[in-house]
């Protein structure tokens, strides 16, 4: 390996962003590296990071560069929200109507309107967070969330299962996009906001793509293996 891990970071941005078409957002997933990886990524124009613990995530907020945008991709913990009300630019796992009551509460104190996604389970696996489609309609028919204020429901957001059988993975690709656009018609038709597709990762983020995502989440491609 001749080139240095700067370059790297460098590099791979660069290819992803060059072959993303228009209008598809590249959020660079941080988790586990270091902040030096995001100066780094930084230093290569890339403003949008995403991390999935928000102590991790806060340490990283305090001493990196202010313009940064702070995408919380992990697991919505009521306890854990306060801390990341005052500075997070988009919480992408939202799962139950408490998480985003929570959001609202804590983005009300700072003043705040915070962007968030529906997280929708479209994977096989039992291990994945996120609302069934059924779920989530069930707490969008409710109208409860339309008096909170302060968060601002901007699309939905999913993980594909692990699999290298790519027909399972556009299917579950295709019923987030589903998922996103019956939301779409029957609530949010009104909002222009309501736009984001948050789906695909470094190994399937290509599919993603093809299948309507608007935002992909990438880590390992760009920064190496988490360890
Ligand atoms: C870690 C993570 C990613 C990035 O995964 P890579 O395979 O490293 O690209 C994307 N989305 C979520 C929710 C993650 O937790």
């Amino acid at each position: 390996m001749p080139n240095t891990i700067s370059e790297h970071i460098e590099r791979e941005i660069a290819r992803i962003k060059a072959e993303l078409p228009c209008g598809v957002e590249l959020l660079a997933v941080s988790k586990t590296h270091p902040v030096e990886y995001i100066q780094y990524a930084y230093n290569a124009g890339q403003r949008w990071f995403a991390e999935n613990k928000v102590q991790e995530m806060t340490q990283k907020y305090e001493s990196l560069p202010k313009d940064i945008k702070w995408h919380f991709i992990g697991h919505v913990q009521t306890n854990k929200i306060k801390l990341m009300a005052p500075y997070v630019s988009m919480i992408h796992g939202i799962d139950s109507f408490k998480a985003l009551a929570e959001v609202n509460k804590r983005a009300a104190e700072n003043n705040r309107v915070i962007d968030c996604l529906l997280q929708i389970h479209i994977a096989t696996e039992e291990t994945k967070f996120g609302f069934t489609p059924y779920e989530c309609f069930d707490m969008i028919n409710t109208e409860d969330w339309r008096s909170l204020t302060n968060v601002r429901l901007r699309g939905v957001m999913g993980m594909a299962s692990l699999t290298d059988n790519k027909a399972q993975v556009q299917t579950e690709f295709m019923w987030l996009k589903e998922t996103f656009i019956r939301l779409k018609l029957g609530y949010f038709r009104d909002k222009p906001t309501f736009n984001v597709i948050s789906a695909g990762m470094s190994h399937d983020y290509r599919i993603a793509v093809e299948e309507g995502s608007t935002m992909v989440r990438i880590g390992t491609t760009i920064f190496g293996k988490r360890y």
